[in-house]
């Protein structure tokens, strides 16, 4: 059987500061990532057990616990490649820059409204830049906690993680501000990636 494993990150742990300190970036990667990735294999070794033992599991419970920590993992997959050390993401270019320009008018429209989705996510959760294939359309998304409200086969170009583990030891209640210096790490060349695959 195959299960989920942490994936290294694509640069060095103090690679993002200051925007995010080693120490927060360290917790939220070997701690908080891999707390997921375990959730959902633990899910998953309870499932196949119970069906060699043909055993009864509580389903409903199991399923929604086993999407929150699957989700938190494929999150956190794509936000660690959509970034990288200020400077070296290049620029909204290309198709990317095009896509944006005709939905929102113009990239600092864009960043805004993302900025205010990111902002306003209530409690725990992400703000996510997605694209509909059907009309060809970017949309931005908030996803509470790790599971919701995603649209199926809409695909994930750049995601923001908003729970507090991911700012509160740099930023503290300071949320606008990490939305704010979190846009000179973000790797535009994966996004288009995303976009263009
Ligand atoms: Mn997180």
């Amino acid at each position: 059987m195959s299960y989920y494993s942490l994936p290294a990150l694509p640069y060095a742990y103090d690679a993002l500061e200051p925007v995010m300190s080693k120490e927060v970036l360290t917790l939220h990667h070997d701690k908080h990532h891999q707390s997921y990735v375990d959730g959902a294999n633990v899910i998953l070794k309870t499932l196949e057990s119970a069906r060699q033992n043909g055993s009864e599991v509580g389903m409903k419970a199991l399923l929604k616990e086993l999407s929150f920590h699957i989700g938190g993992h494929v999150l956190h997959s794509i936000f660690w490649e959509n970034l990288a050390a200020q400077g070296k993401g290049a620029g909204i270019e290309g198709k990317l820059g095009d896509v944006l320009k005709k939905e929102f008018g113009s990239v600092e429209q864009f960043k805004k409204e993302f900025t205010q989705a990111a902002v306003s996510v209530e409690g725990s959760g992400w703000a996510a830049l997605t694209y509909c294939q059907k009309t060809q359309r970017p949309l931005i998304m908030q996803i509470e906690k790790h599971n919701l409200q995603i649209y199926p086969t809409f695909r994930i170009l750049l995601v923001l993680d908003v729970w507090e583990h991911a700012y509160y030891l740099d930023y503290k209640n300071a949320r606008p501000k990490f939305v704010e210096n979190w846009w000179t790490i973000v790797n535009w060349d994966d996004v288009t990636k995303r976009l263009t695959a």
